[in-house]
Order: C-alpha cells, then structure tokens, then sequence
C-alpha cells in the first residue's frame, strides 16, 4: 500500500508525451500546439479603412474645419472584397467602407459622419490627423513573426487567429488513445432491463464521457466477465494500439475479482496496487512498453474519484496540457473525523453564508456507492488519516470539473 503522493509521482515518471500529428484547424478546438507556429504573411494583409467613410489625401484635408470646408470630388469606391483600382488625383476622395482596401495614392480617411455628402461631391468638415483611420497593413503581425507558442491550447480566437493568416492546418499532440472495459458478471449495458440483482453498467458512460471531455480518444469500451481467462485475453486485446487502459472492477481481493493477477498474465508489470486513501483504496497501476493499465475499483465513486485524481491529469499531460486544480478556500459548517487509516477524499457542497463568505458541510452519505455525493456535491477536501478538522476551520476544496464557477 502506497500513498497518494507516491501514486501521483510514480504515475509521473511514467507518462510519456505523444507524438504530433497534423490536423485540420476546424477540428483543432482544444488540441494543444506541438510546435511555434510562425504568421506566413503580414496582418492585415493589406492596409485599410477602420472606417465607413472617404478616403482622401491629408494634404488636401488638413486646413478643413466646420468654419472652413474642403470640397473633393468623389471618383469612386472601394469596398470591402471589391478595391477601387484607379488613380486617385489631387482633390479627389474615393467612397470607403471598413476593412476595404486603402488605394496607395490616398492615406488618410475621414469619417461619413465628419462629412457632408452632395452628388458627386464630398465636404470635408474635420480632419484630424495624417492616416486617421488606417489600419496599416502589418501592424498586428510581420510575415515570420511567432504567432503561436508550442504548448498553446487553442480556444476560438486562437483558431480565428490561426485562420485568419492563412494556417488551415495545425500541428498538435495527438490525443490519447484509451481503451475502457468494466469488469461485472451483475453489468447490464445501459438501455437494456436489468432485473434488481443486476446493475446498470453506469461507470462507462461515466468515463468514457469524461476521458472524451479530458481530450482522450475512447477506442474501444467492453464489458467482461469475472473470469481470469476472458479478463486476461481482453487485456491482450486492446493493449495493442492504446496508450492508457482502464478497467473498472474486480480489482480487489474477493474471490471474483481477477483484474490484478489478468495485467500480469498478459505481461504488465505492477507499478503499485492500494493507496492508503478512502474511496479508491485498491487502485491498480501496471504497465507494459508504452501503455498504462489502471484498474479502477467498480464502486462509482471510487471509479470516478481515482479517475479524476489520477487518470484526468495525465490524460492532460500527456497531450501537452497543463492541469492544475481548481481550488478554494471555504469554512467548514461541521467538524468532521476520519476515522479511518487512509486519507478521505471527503465530498462537500458549498454554500455562502450573508457576508459573502463560502462554507463548506460534508455530503450526509459518504459510501462508494452513493454515487449522489459526487453528483451532487460541489468538490473534495482532503482529510488526513486519523485527524480531525474542527468546525470553522479554512479548508482547501478542490472543484469538481463542472463546478469551476463556485469560485
Ligand atoms: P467490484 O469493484 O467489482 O467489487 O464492484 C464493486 C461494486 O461496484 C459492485 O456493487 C458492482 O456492482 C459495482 N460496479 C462494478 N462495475 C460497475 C459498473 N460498470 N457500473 C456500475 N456499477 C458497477
Ligand atoms: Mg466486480
């Protein structure tokens, strides 16, 4: 039995970071950068009107004022798409709109409002500055110029950034590949009946759920039965094209419980089995080559806690992504005692009370099976073993994932 430190850092030295491959930028959302992306070409690409308005030569314009306007004589449009692509004269402006292209024989816009409009005539009412109005083409970005940094995770601006220079395709971690099989001779598929000495196999929707929303590709899910040979075969199986596997069940030491003995038979070596923490005691970790099994006890909350401490982060990791949870401090409304060798990740639900302050009070059923306290807590804390947390203390609650706005 180790503890929950030691897991975290064996797990560590045993991640292994994935290889780049290319992809489309419309399917890049929440891929992690591989590598510096550089802009191809200059932004914008070509200077234009920030303006609806008329573009004019500033030596004509600068004396114009209300007391003293200048009158041009309009020759033309550009549009945004559509350039104007004549020459431009002295005393003469061309219609403008934003974003259009600004004709090089003209440098200075002037706004539809800071005009008066009649035929082919435009007076100029203001004009305040050389090149008002110019987006010069370049500012933003040089041809050349980091656009992007390796290890970026990209949210929609970053592929509107991307986009918008012309970078149609992205190099970035692949995703991991993770096999799921729950193990349960009592699992119905979910959609099926289950009579009441059967169970609904709830913990692959679960994690397959989760592993998607982390980034991790599900390859494969499977339901076996508590049999040594079926357990070990299909180890065999998806330990082939994965990088992490995951069972759930049968990972304890009951008579049925054969995952542990079946990563061994199928050449996995033990990296640890049981961590001193309360739900999740049994965890497996084994590897073989470059794929990770992790056995998950088949309790739901065990499941889903040593997913969430364990697996999430280096599913994350591993595609590049930096992980951190997401903490708070609250008041405890309770004092609460471990009474137990193991740490406890302990669910809690957050309130505030009428100065604003967050308090914290334990979900009222702890047990492994109950799998409302996880649903519907807010996050953990962590309890030392054998201590006690007196009532009002401050305590550091880590956030279930879709729990981030409790902050
Ligand atoms: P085990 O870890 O195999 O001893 O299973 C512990 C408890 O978790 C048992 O009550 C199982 O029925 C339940 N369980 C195991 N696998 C699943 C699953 N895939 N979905 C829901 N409950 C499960
Ligand atoms: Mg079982």
């Amino acid at each position: 039995m180790i503890s929950i430190e030691e897991a975290i850092s064996i797990i560590g030295n045993n991640k292994f970071a994935l290889e780049t491959e290319v992809i489309p930028l419309t399917e890049a959302d929440g891929r992690v950068l591989n590598e510096d992306i550089a802009a191809p070409r200059h932004s914008p690409r070509c200077t234009n009107s920030a303006m609806d308005g008329f573009a004019v030569k500033w030596e004509d314009v600068v004396p114009a004022s209300i007391d003293k306007p200048v009158v041009l004589q309009i020759i033309g449009e550009s549009r945004a798409g559509i350039p104007f692509e004549g020459t431009v004269l002295p005393g003469q402006a061309i219609r403008i709109s934003t974003g259009a292209m600004l004709p090089s024989d003209v440098d200075t816009i002037i706004r539809i409002e800071d005009t008066e409009r009649n035929f082919d005539k435009v007076t100029i009412l203001r004009a305040k500055s050389f090149q008002q109005y110019v987006r010069q083409a370049g500012e933003e970005l040089q041809g050349g110029d980091l656009l992007l940094r390796k290890g970026t995770e990209l949210f929609p601006p970053h592929l509107a950034l991307l986009a918008s220079v012309g970078v149609f395709k992205v190099p970035v971690f692949r995703k991991a590949k993770v096999a799921l099989v729950v193990t349960g001779n009592e699992l119905m598929p979910i959609g099926q009946p289950a009579a009441p000495h059967q169970t609904w196999d709830s913990n692959t929707l679960m994690l397959s759920t989760a592993i998607r929303q982390d980034g991790g590709e599900v390859t494969y899910t499977g339901q076996v039965e508590d049999c040594l040979e079926a357990i070990t075969a299909v180890i065999r199986k998806v330990a082939v094209h994965n990088n992490i596997l995951i069972f759930s069940g049968g990972v304890s030491v009951g008579t049925h419980d054969h995952v542990q003995e079946a990563t061994e038979q199928a050449g996995f070596l033990r990296l640890f089995w049981k961590v001193h923490q309360k739900p999740g005691m049994p965890l497996l970790c084994a590897k073989r080559d470059n794929t990770l099994l992790f056995g998950l006890p088949g309790n739901p909350v065990s499941a889903f806690m040593t997913y969430i401490y364990y697996i999430k982060p280096l599913i994350w990791r591993m595609q590049g992504k930096e992980f951190a949870w997401n903490i708070i401090k609250a008041r405890l409304e309770d004092t609460i005692t471990n009474v137990h060798d193991r740490k406890f990740f302990f669910r809690v639900v957050i309130s505030k009370q009428m100065d604003g302050q967050k308090v914290v009070r334990g979900y009222q059923n702890q047990d492994s099976h109950i799998l409302s306290s996880v649903a519907l807590s807010d996050g953990f804390i962590i309890i030392n073993n054998e201590s006690t947390v007196p009532k009002g203390s401050w305590v550091d609650v880590y956030l279930f994932p879709w729990k981030t706005n409790c902050t």
